[in-house]
This record gives structure tokens, C-alpha cells and sequence, in this order.
């Protein structure tokens, strides 16, 4: 990945880590337009196939402000079929297989996962960051680019 260049925003040229202008043209058979979990995954995928494949995001890092955070079943069966899932359980996270509040005293169970027919009784919660970069990383070795204001 080229996480080190600054992507034109419309109003300013392109500046490298530096500060520098850059005249930078990168051509692509597919540009997928934002770095969040679809467009991370979307590359991805595309890479693997051998799309020739470039992902954008207009924000300096992943630190960014995201919402998506918990991973429900399904997937976590993606993150298998992508051959990814060993990886993902190694980032920090945590596991939710129920869910339960208290009534009156007593627990409540309001979530099971266990009644899903799944191979993947469980979601997973994690931060948004780490996760974005194990899918670029991932796009990456396959042969997908990234332009954008993207820091480490
Ligand atoms: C209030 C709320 C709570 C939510 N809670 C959850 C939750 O708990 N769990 C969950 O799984 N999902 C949750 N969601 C849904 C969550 O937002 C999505 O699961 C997830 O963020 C969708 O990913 P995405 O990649 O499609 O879009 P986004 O995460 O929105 O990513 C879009 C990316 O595109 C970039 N971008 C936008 N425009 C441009 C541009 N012109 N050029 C370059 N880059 C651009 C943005 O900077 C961003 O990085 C919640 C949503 C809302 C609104």
C-alpha cells in the first residue's frame, strides 16, 4: 500500500508525507471511493480475484471518526471464507455469544446465539482501526493500492 501519499481533495494539489506537492496520477481498472469496512472488504476481494483495484479515503487515519465496531455472525463467516478469521480473532477483541439485562432482579437473556445455525455462535467487538488495516494489508499482498490521507 502507499499510505505515505496525500490525494488531491479538489482544492489543493497532492502532497506527499512531507508537505511536498506531488504530481501523482495512478490508473486502475477499479476504484473503490472510501476506506471503511465495505470499501476495505470490497477491495480486498477484488485484489484476491486479481482486479486491478486502487482504494481511496479522504481521511488522514483510521482513527477516524466510524460507527461499525460489533460483527455479527455472518460476518464472521466472511471473515473465514476470506481466509481472514485467524487474523481478526488476533486483534484485540471481545466475543459475545448472549446478551442479558436484569428485570426486577432477575436476568433477562435477550440475545443467544447459540439458536442460529451458524459454525459461528458469536460477534465480535472490536475497534474499527485495526481492522481496516488488516484489510488493506490483506488487499495489499494481493496486489491492491491505496491513495488517500491515510497515516500510521
Ligand atoms: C448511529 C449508528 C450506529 C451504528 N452502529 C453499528 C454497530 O454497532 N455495528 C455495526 O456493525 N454497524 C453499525 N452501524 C453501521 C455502520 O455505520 C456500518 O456497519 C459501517 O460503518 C458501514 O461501512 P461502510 O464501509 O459502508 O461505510 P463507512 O464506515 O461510513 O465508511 C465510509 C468511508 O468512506 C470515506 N469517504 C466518504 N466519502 C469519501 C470521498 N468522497 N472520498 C474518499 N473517501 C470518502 C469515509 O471517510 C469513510 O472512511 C451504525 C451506523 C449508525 C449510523
Amino acid at each position: 500500500m502507499s499510505p505515505d501519499t496525500t490525494a488531491d481533495d479538489g482544492a489543493t494539489a497532492a502532497r506527499d508525507a512531507d508537505g511536498h506537492a506531488v504530481d501523482r496520477t495512478e490508473t486502475a481498472a477499479v476504484v473503490v471511493v472510501g476506506c471503511g469496512p465495505g470499501g476495505a472488504v470490497l477491495a480486498s476481494l477484488l485484489a484476491r480475484s486479481g482486479v486491478d483495484v486502487t482504494l481511496v479515503e479522504r481521511e488522514a487515519t483510521f482513527a477516524r471518526e466510524y460507527r461499525g465496531f460489533g460483527w455479527n455472525p455472518s460476518v464472521v463467516r466472511l471473515f473465514d471464507e476470506m481466509d481472514l478469521l485467524d487474523d481478526v480473532l488476533a486483534l484485540a477483541h471481545e466475543t459475545v455469544r448472549e446478551g442479558t439485562f436484569t428485570l426486577y432482579g432477575e436476568p433477562v437473556r435477550v440475545l443467544d446465539f447459540d439458536v442460529l445455525d451458524t459454525a459461528y455462535p458469536y460477534a465480535l467487538l472490536m475497534e474499527q482501526p485495526a481492522l481496516l488495516e488488516l484489510l488493506v494489508d490483506r488487499a495489499s499482498e494481493y496486489g491492491g493500492s491505496t491513495s488517500g490521507r491515510r497515516r500510521r
